[in-house]
């Protein structure tokens, strides 16, 4: 069999996500980088309103700079009885020097005492896979839960320890890779991505 001969950038620089959208796209015959194989590339700040907009301003950004395809993904935790908090500000929620286990510990404490039928949350995902001359796609999924009381796991990342699956009755930090691919925000965003991927791939092969 031929090696790939399309080459993807994944415009990220969380090896969290690296890793699980690696073993996501493992059955594309794709080659992967990643910044560190393109370190000239650099993400533009995340400070649109929407994580779709910052997917497309990522990925449109890195496949300009590399001149390869790129695939960059935005994600981040919804909780309604925090009207929506921290949405797209996941990552800066408290700022930069706040860790995940601080962030998790806030989150928690905002919902002292909220019964469990209001503690419902959804995990988010935007991806945006963009061409060297700036066309994009983009897809998006959601991955519903319930916010836990006490963190639980240490599987995953981020908010994966707080947010409690009630159908499998454990939070996401408990489940292996794998299994959070197949449910989470980021697996079923990729899954929608494929056949756009696969297009490409055919296309430009
Ligand atoms: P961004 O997409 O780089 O803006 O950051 C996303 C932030 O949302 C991460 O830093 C995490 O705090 C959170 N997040 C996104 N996806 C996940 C996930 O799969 N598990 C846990 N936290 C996540």
């Amino acid at each position: 069999m031929n090696p790939p001969s399309f080459v993807l950038l994944l415009a990220t620089s969380s090896h969290h996500k690296l890793r699980e959208i690696a073993a996501i796209l493992d059955d594309l015959p794709v080659e992967l980088k990643t910044l560190r194989d393109l370190p000239h590339v650099e993400l533009p700040p995340e400070d649109f309103p929407t994580m779709r907009e910052n997917a497309i301003a990522k990925a449109v950004a890195a496949a300009r700079q590399s001149g390869i395809w790129a695939l960059a993904d935005d994600s981040g935790l919804e909780v309604d009885a925090l009207g929506g908090a921290p949405g797209v500000y996941s990552r800066r929620f408290l700022g930069d020097a706040a860790s995940d286990a601080d962030r998790n510990t806030e989150i928690l404490r905002r919902l002292q005492g909220v019964p469990d039928d209001y503690r419902t949350a959804r995990y988010r995902c935007a991806a945006a896979l963009a061409s060297p001359d700036g066309t994009c796609d983009v897809v998006e999924a959601t991955c519903e839960g319930v916010i836990a009381h006490a963190p639980v796991g240490s599987g995953g990342f981020g908010y994966d320890p707080i947010f409690f699956l009630p159908e499998l009755g454990v939070t996401m930090a408990q489940l292996p890779l794998d299994a959070k691919n197949r449910i989470s925000h980021r697996g079923r965003a990729m899954e929608l991505m494929k056949p756009l991927l696969w297009k490409r791939i055919v296309t430009t092969s």
